[in-house]
């Protein structure tokens, strides 16, 4: 069994208060780690850390200095990538192909974007007849990340890079779920000359540990990746300290396939958006609208795509479809396949436990599961499940899949598939959402704004969002 410390300034420790937590491997069940507990104590001793190196000479450091440290960390991870990957596959269950051509290639990626994108960033001037004014962008400070289970090191080094590339200290509070890739990160950035207290991480749970940060008066920005309902608590706990936030949230995701789509390439695509990392990602395609013409020839493609993904141990190869986190998380998902039932849907595919080897039976598995026959508007196809269960459904016309996309408090992706560029052009624009596919989901560049309307959030993250919200613009005006 792992036993993981926090690591402040530098140092490994346990929770202040000598409390651990177990760390459950959804993949049979059994504990793999014990974490600290840590508590507000542990938080305050982070950001004092934190703020003491921003002080020293981390503070003095150039661009160029910290953006060769960004690359030197993606080397490092990248010649460390099995280890990592297995890290990962281990604490979350994701399947060990996703997390070694996913997670850590895209950790990777997140450091040398943004080494290269503070090397290459500009700010303005701007000359007045009698004057000129220029624009310096300074660090904030202290900033505290909050990181959910399902991409932990994806979504932890997201934050990291550009906090770190534009001169900021960080507290780290990773989920309780997943700790293991923030612990090796933390290693990582000793390992290349990061000086101690630059990158802290606090283990725990939310109220014990992320709580603290969030309200802690030293940190001058939030940046928090997590659910709808936790993020307005983080949102409330936030306001009076006048800290900037950065909130990426839920989101419940149509796939809207139109009658004109190239069926075949909509229904690989819907089935990917559905399930990959088992149904977990924000961005997951959890409600496919058909138009009716196209309904039954794409549902018996898109099933059948569904069928041939491989279900199983996370550690085989092979596998793409495994575990959900945990025994409470599997219990909340199968609670909405009964509900489906109770609302009239019907299971066309999936809907139980699959069979798997005894070794396998005390993990947290269910059949990816594919609902038809359900209202729009129903529980089922409004809330968020996050987790291997999609609604289809089927639509007349444009009108009709522009209400049923839009008729969540979600508003964060959707994935468009038509042949029609005009009809592409015109419905991403009436879509409320932050971010819009047209004949694919999830095709990244680093560089575009990320996040979501409505409950899905509150600002962008990418390129130079990250930029702007991980710093302060100062200008400074001087007569001629
Ligand atoms: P969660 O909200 O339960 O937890 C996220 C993090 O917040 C964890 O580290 C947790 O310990 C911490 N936390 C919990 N309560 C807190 C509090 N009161 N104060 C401060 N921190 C607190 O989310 P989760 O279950 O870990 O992740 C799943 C959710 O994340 C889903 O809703 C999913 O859509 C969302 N998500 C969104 C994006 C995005 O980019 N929009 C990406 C990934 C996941």
């Amino acid at each position: 069994m792992i036993e993981l410390a926090n690591h402040i300034d530098g140092k490994a420790q346990p929770a202040a208060s000598g409390a651990t937590l177990e760390d459950i491997g959804p993949a049979t069940g059994a504990v793999v780690a014990s974490i600290p507990d840590s508590s507000a104590e542990d938080v305050d001793a982070a950001v004092g850390a934190a703020r003491r190196a921003f002080e020293g000479p981390w503070g003095r450091t150039s661009t160029a200095e910290r953006a060769d440290l960004c690359d030197a960390v993606a080397d490092a991870i990248e010649a460390d990538l099995d280890r990592f990957a297995e890290l990962e596959s281990l604490d979350t269950g994701k399947p060990i192909h996703t997390a070694r051509t996913i997670d850590i290639p895209r950790a990777i990626a997140n450091f040398r974007f943004f080494a290269g994108a503070v090397r290459h960033d500009q700010t303005g001037a701007h000359a007045m007849a009698d004057a000129i004014n220029y624009t310096v962008r300074k660090p904030l400070g202290v900033v505290g990340l909050i990181t959910p289970w399902n991409l932990p090191l994806y979504l932890l080094s997201w934050k990291t890079a550009p906090a770190l590339a534009t001169g900021n200290t960080v507290v780290a509070k990773p989920s309780e779920l997943t700790p293991l890739t923030a612990s090796a990160l933390a290693d990582v950035l000793r390992e290349v000359g990061v000086p101690d207290g630059v990158f802290n991480v606090v283990h725990g749970r939310g109220v014990g540990a992320g709580a603290p940060l969030v309200a802690h008066p030293d940190v001058a920005a939030i940046s928090f990746t997590g659910g709808t309902a936790t993020g307005a608590h983080v949102a409330a706990t936030a306001a009076g300290t006048f800290k900037k936030l950065s909130l990426e949230l839920g989101g419940k995701n149509a796939t809207v396939v139109f009658a004109d789509a190239d069926v075949d390439a909509a229904a690989a695509g819907a089935a990917r958006a559905a399930f990959t990392n088992t149904g977990q990602v924000c961005l997951c395609g959890s409600r496919i609208l058909v138009q009716r013409g196209v309904y039954e020839r794409f549902m018996e493609r898109f099933v059948a795509a569904v069928e041939a993904m491989p279900q199983g141990d996370p550690r085989d190869a092979a596998t793409r479809v495994s575990t959900v986190i945990s025994a409470a998380h599997r219990d909340k998902v199968a609670s909405y396949v009964a509900l489906a039932r109770e609302e009239g849907g019907t299971i066309r595919f999936g809907g139980g436990v699959p069979d798997l080897p005894p070794e396998l039976r005390g993990g947290f598995y269910l059949e990816p599961t594919v609902v038809e026959g359900l209202s729009p508007g129903c529980r089922t196809s409004t809330e968020e499940i996050f987790g291997p269960v999609v609604t289809v459904h089927p639509f007349d016309d444009e009108a009709e899949a522009l209400s049923i996309a839009n008729g969540t408090r979600y508003g964060l992706s959707a994935s468009v598939w038509t042949s029609d560029l005009t009809r592409a052009h015109g419905f991403a624009a009436s879509l409320k959402v932050g971010m819009v596919w047209v004949n694919t989901w999830l095709k990244r560049d680093l560089r575009v704004p990320f996040g979501g309307t409505k409950d899905s959030g509150v600002g962008r993250e990418g390129g130079k969002y990250s930029l702007a919200f991980y710093t302060e613009d100062q200008n400074v005006c001087i007569q001629l």
